[in-house]
């Protein structure tokens, strides 16, 4: 990974330490900081897409689960 003049950053939890990489775990709280304050929203808004798709995923199954299971079977009764 590229090598980046030091700088210092402070992580959300306060602890405040020198990084010379794009990207860095903090070493008090283990979350991820960022060289380039951009970047760090940019992956905020990444982890929220993803959130996003996980929960059309799970809507798309309790879907499916409710029109292949729940109506047949409530069908029968
Ligand atoms: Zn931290």
């Amino acid at each position: 990974m590229e090598r980046l003049p030091p700088k210092e950053i402070q992580c959300d939890c306060g602890h405040t330490f020198t990084i010379d990489r794009r990207r860095y775990w903090c070493e008090k709280c283990a979350n991820p900081v960022y060289y380039y304050e951009n970047e760090k929203n940019t992956h905020k808004w990444n982890t929220f897409l993803i959130y996003l798709a996980a929960l059309g995923a799970i809507s798309f199954l309790a879907y499916v689960f409710i029109e292949m299971i729940v109506i047949p079977w409530s069908s029968l009764q």
